[in-house]
């Protein structure tokens, strides 16, 4: 392991203090040099935080900088910090062997001293609400099989004992399919022929709601936990339950999603994965009436979706504004009235947007736009 740089007399903030920490955060700094200090600019100056993102920083060449004492509360996933020490890499996708040595030994380490079990040793995207980020640009369970000691390459006849730790699933295009699938379609009493598709997914969310997780679609590691420790959905949802339906905002975008598009969504006014659904399979309607595109309206944006997208510029009128309007709204960033105008509102919305994501601000969802809108 390369040798420890004590910065933590030179960090600010770090007042808040947790002493319970379950979860090891792996990051990557989405740069190919720097360090803390470099990154430090970014969050005090930039971000405005008080605190820095990581309580150490693994350079390049294999030397950690130790930045804050493990029980200090850092910024690094927005609402999983309390609980979670988070590790940076210094790199973009790439980190040399001195790095992963450090990672290793670092790891097991916290991993004893604060009792935390490797599935729980999580990348940056794998944090719920996270999905979208690249960091930490690695494949995790690579990560976490050679932390369990898990040579990464295996012979074929020893590959039943390889995945001890279960890959992600979640609604892709083209399905996800395995008997990993059918083991999730066992426990929410889906069909189970292996294929992750929508029915699936609809049951996964409930299962995520009934089990307190965030109810996003995606067995990762905490879902995956609660399977293997044998919990199972008890009631399945039925959407005819709902009697009086909900009002506000998202009510109105998803009743009007079900009445142009057929979504066939619960208007409960929350916004959630099948709400995001909703609004891609209207798009892809969308791109199917304007361009012809003949897209499959799945609601999955897939290699032939991202191909189809159109630009829409300031001042355009219609329902695939009104789509932008709520694709932005559900990314967070408020485009005012929902109303299919592309006025001064949806334009500084979507200026915001696509500044926090490192495109071009030019106010023109084109299709690198609408890719990360609607991943
Ligand atoms: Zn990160």
């Amino acid at each position: 392991m390369g040798k420890e740089i004590d910065v933590r007399n030179q960090m600010p903030g770090g007042n808040s203090k947790s002493n319970i920490k379950e979860f090891i955060a792996r990051h990557h700094s989405g740069t190919t040099g720097g360090d803390v200090f470099a990154f430090l600019r970014h969050w005090i100056h930039v971000l405005r935080w008080f605190t820095g993102g990581y309580h150490y920083v693994i350079l390049p060449n294999g030397d950690y900088q130790r930045c804050y004492d493990d029980n200090v509360i850092t910024n690094g996933v927005g609402n999983h910090n309390t609980r979670t020490i988070h590790i940076c890499l210094v790199g973009n996708g790439k980190f040399t062997a001195a790095q992963e040595a450090t990672w290793n030994k670092l790891v097991k380490e916290l991993k004893k001293k604060h009792n935390i079990p490797v599935s729980r040793v999580l990348g940056h995207n794998e944090f719920a609400g996270h999905r979208s980020n690249f960091c930490p640009g690695i494949n995790m369970n690579m990560v976490r099989n050679i932390l369990e000691g898990i040579k990464a390459t295996i012979a074929p006849s020893a590959t039943k004992e390889y995945p001890k730790l279960q890959r992600m699933l979640q609604l892709d295009s083209p399905f996800m399919r395995g008997k990993d699938v059918e083991e999730i379609q066992k426990a929410v009493g889906a069909k189970q022929d292996g294929v992750y598709g929508p029915k699936t997914e609809e049951l996964v969310i409930a299962f995520q709601q009934q089990e307190g997780l965030a109810a996003d679609g995606i067995v990762g590691p905490l879902t995956w936990e609660a399977i293997n420790e044998g919990r199972t959905l008890k009631t399945v949802p039925s959407k005819s339950a709902q009697s009086t339906p909900a009002t506000g905002r998202w009510a109105t975008i998803q009743s009007t999603l079900n009445s142009r598009y057929n979504t066939g969504l619960a208007v409960d006014n929350t916004p959630g994965p099948l709400t995001k659904r909703g609004i891609v399979r209207g798009v892809q309607s969308e791109l199917n009436s304007q361009t012809n595109a003949r897209l499959t309206v799945d609601g999955i944006v897939g290699p032939k979706t991202r191909a189809a997208f159109i630009n829409v510029r300031s001042g355009s009128r219609g329902n695939l504004t009104w789509l932008l309007q709520a694709a932005l709204l559900f990314n967070g960033f408020d485009p005012g009235v929902v109303d299919g105008v592309n006025g001064t509102n949806t334009q500084s919305a979507l200026k915001r947007f696509q500044r926090a994501h490192g495109l071009t601000p030019d106010g023109i969802a084109g299709a690198q736009t609408w890719s990360v809108l609607l991943r």
